[in-house]
């Protein structure tokens, strides 16, 4: 009976925090994790970002149990984390003026960079890519679990595929337990978006996926940069140059609407639409601002923060989508939040959600 492949595993749970980072037990858990990397195991642990699936990047077979444990197309790339500016040679054909620059300004941090890989980088680890993605995060979690496993993790989020990102622990749990041989649980990740994605092989620098580094940093340090047509609003219907950007994300289970305009033009109409619903016999969510919450009354209603701090939203957005699968509301209304700066990056993240439903009211 060989029924081994589907068999579940113990996945084991370890927290690791500020407090307890060089205690002895933070630190065997840390090298333990980094053994199950070197092994050819999965470990789960937390980036500034959002939560990522690591496995050994330079070994194929890594990459598939990745792609397996998650549900992911085997034809969607990984990124690779460093934690080191010297590790970054070995995988890529050349370090171009534009990365030398970038990773000066901004790693460790949330920003990737598409480079031409080198042999050392299978093909398996980048989706049949000539190209690779790199990332040196920030979290510290993240940088001493990629020194123990020997340098090179590569790493998508945490979530199973179509499912939005996880920004806790516990999301990762709901998605991957039995399946991946460790969680290292960091608490909250601190922005809750995945990071900026820019490629820097074609003549322009230009944005794939937005992010924290927002495209005004980005030519603050570069000068022209360009953002991808397939991310912007009016070319949806092109297709992305990031693969992994072509399939539905960050799904909720509940049909997602956003609703734009005035605010109280965005109340009226939600309210509406929740009544609707309600004259359907269908449970509503909400998802609102601290300065509206209050107006949505039997529908249930969670609060993105402060409407004037875009970060606020980008830290709760995924937690939120999770939390109303778990309360089956059957359909989802979302204010619109605005595209400026790293807005952009949530409202990329929300359409996604959304599958590009959105109603413009005055
Ligand atoms: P995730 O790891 O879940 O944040 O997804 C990684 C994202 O990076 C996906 O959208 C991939 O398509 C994208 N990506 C990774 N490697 C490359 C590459 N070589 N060229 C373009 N996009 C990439
Ligand atoms: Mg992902």
């Amino acid at each position: 009976m060989k029924h081994l492949e589907s068999r579940e595993m113990e996945t084991e749970l370890f927290k690791i925090t500020d407090e307890n980072r060089n205690r002895p037990d933070a630190l065997a858990a840390l090298k333990k994790a980094g053994r199950i990397l070197r092994d050819g195991g999965l470990v789960a642990f937390p980036t500034e970002t959002v939560y990522g699936l690591g496995g050994d990047a330079l070994n194929p077979e890594s990459s598939r149990k990745i792609y397996a444990a998650k549900g992911r197309p085997s034809d969607n790339p990984l990124i690779v984390h460093i934690c080191r500016w010297e590790d970054l040679a070995p995988i890529v054909r050349e370090i171009p003026e534009t990365a030398r620059k970038l990773g000066a300004a901004f790693w460790p941090g949330p920003l990737t960079m598409i480079l031409e890989k080198s042999d050392k980088v299978p093909k398996e680890t980048t989706g049949g890519l000539s190209t690779v993605a790199v990332r040196m995060p920030s979290d510290r979690t993240a940088l001493s679990l990629i020194r123990e496993a020997g340098g090179y993790v590569a790493a998508p989020s945490a979530n199973a595929s179509g499912r939005p990102s996880p920004t806790l622990a516990k999301h990762v749990k709901e998605d991957l337990s039995g399946k991946i041989e460790m969680i290292l649980d960091g608490g909250q990740a601190c922005i809750g978006l995945e990071s900026t994605i820019v490629d820097l092989t074609e003549a322009v620098p230009t944005i794939l996926r937005p992010g924290y580094i927002t495209k005004e940093m980005l030519s603050g340090i570069l000068g022209e940069v360009e953002t991808d047509r397939a991310i912007l609003p009016e070319g949806s219907d092109a297709p992305p140059k990031a693969p992994g950007m072509k399939y539905r994300h960050y799904a909720p289970k509940a049909e997602l609407t956003i609703i734009a305009g005035d605010e109280a033009a965005v109340v009226k109409r939600i309210n509406e639409l929740v009544q609707k619903a309600e004259g359907k016999g269908l449970r509503s969510g909400v998802i609102a601002t601290d300065a509206t919450a209050g107006s949505y009354g039997t529908a249930l209603v969670k609060s993105a923060g402060d409407r004037a701090k875009e970060e606020e939203a980008a830290r709760e957005l995924y937690r939120i989508l999770r939390e109303f699968d778990g309360e089956n509301v059957d359909v989802i209304y979302s204010e619109a939040f605005e595209e400026n700066g790293f807005g952009q990056a949530v409202m990329n993240r929300l359409l996604k959600a959304a599958g590009h439903r959105m109603e413009y009211v005055r």
